[in-house]
């Protein structure tokens, strides 16, 4: 784990109200009253090891009752960042839902303002000389209808010189339909955007087919596929946006040694990211740190995996290139 620690790192998949600290949300919860869950059983679900599906929307649906106010919102994407920063993480796209509360006075546009404070208000108290750098990524949530889902992408396609790269598409796989969302994210790639989208957490080949066939330009999970859209996936040359602890966790694959990791790399784009850091538990390093052991990675393998992320990205072009430099110079430095 030390090592996976001082390598630098990309994430590129981390919901934002998944990445809360578990003192965060028990500290912004004090005193809430009533709604689905009660305070012990918030205590048990940020508590426990392991947490199906279900349960992960069930505390979603917390989270999301205690980050109702631009502060609660500056504060956690400040510490989000903190906390990748500190893992060594020195590029990462945060993906969340802007999401409208006129009961608190907050509109899509304030929400995505109190995220952009929260990286400002990080940037402002760091001493480090290497910063991590910070792009957004704007979720349509599957909830979403077709209507809202194309206001989440022209959010996205008007904030994108404010540091947002890109869409995704997220949210509880058992709800909703591709076609819903389809048009949304057609928009935003004509715009020039690029998007990201969640197939195959749960087994749905029709849908992970379609999806596979409109070309995203990366995919998150891909975890329940047949022999033929393995082939097809490997075939598209798709980055995979793999979250190992996620995946087992929430029981989209049986066990780390059951992954498909190893279906995929070396040969296909992959990199390891963590989903929901504070829902699971876990870190970059931390993930890192399970594929290496899982699938006996040397500290060679992982530094490649790292590296290769920056080429993955969805940084423009020059900014890559960059990215990858600044990688590369570090490892040099490790190895
Ligand atoms: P937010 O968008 O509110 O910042 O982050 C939390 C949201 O991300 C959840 O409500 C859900 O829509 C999405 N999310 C987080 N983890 C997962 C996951 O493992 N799978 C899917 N499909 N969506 C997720």
């Amino acid at each position: 784990l030390d090592f996976c620690r001082r390598i630098p790192k990309i994430e590129l998949h981390a919901h934002l109200n998944g990445s809360v600290r578990d003192s965060t949300i028990r500290e912004l919860s004090t005193g809430l009253e009533g709604g689905a869950v009660s305070l012990p059983d918030l205590q048990r679900l940020t508590q426990q090891a392991s947490r199906t599906l279900g349960e992960c929307f069930q505390l979603f649906d917390v989270i999301h009752r205690i980050t109702t106010t631009h502060a609660a919102l500056t504060r956690i994407t400040r510490e989000v960042i903190e906390d990748m920063a500190d893992d060594n993480v020195v590029y990462a796209e945060i993906r969340t839902t802007p999401k409208a509360r006129p009961e608190h006075g907050m509109t899509t546009e304030s929400y995505l303002d109190a995220v952009f404070k929260g990286v400002a208000d990080y940037y402002a108290a760091s001493r480090r000389t290497q910063d991590i750098q910070v792009r957004l990524l704007l979720s349509i949530d599957r909830r979403q209808s077709a209507a809202e889902a194309m206001g989440t992408a022209r959010l996205a396609v008007q904030l994108r010189d404010e540091g947002v790269a890109g869409l995704d598409l997220s949210g509880n796989p058992s709800v909703g339909q591709w076609e819903t969302w389809r048009p949304a994210l057609e928009y935003a790639r004509q715009q020039g955007l690029k998007v990201t989208v969640h197939a195959g957490e749960v087994w749905n080949p029709e849908e992970a087919a379609a999806i596979l066939q409109w070309r995203p330009g990366r995919l998150g999970h891909m975890c329940c596929l047949d022999a033929a859209l393995e082939k097809h996936l490997l075939d598209s040359g798709i980055p995979l946006e793999l979250c190992l602890t996620s995946n087992v966790l929430t029981r989209s694959v049986p066990s780390y040694a059951d992954h498909h990791f190893p279906s995929f790399w070396p040969g296909h784009p992959v990199v390891l990211c963590t989903d929901d850091s504070g829902v699971f538990a876990s870190s970059l390093s931390r993930e890192y740190a399970l594929a290496a052991a899982a699938f006996n990675l040397s500290d060679e393998e992982l530094q490649q995996l790292a590296v290769a992320a920056a080429d993955y990205t969805f940084l423009e072009p020059g900014e890559r290139a960059a990215l990858r430099e600044r990688m590369e110079a570090a490892l040099l430095v490790e190895s």
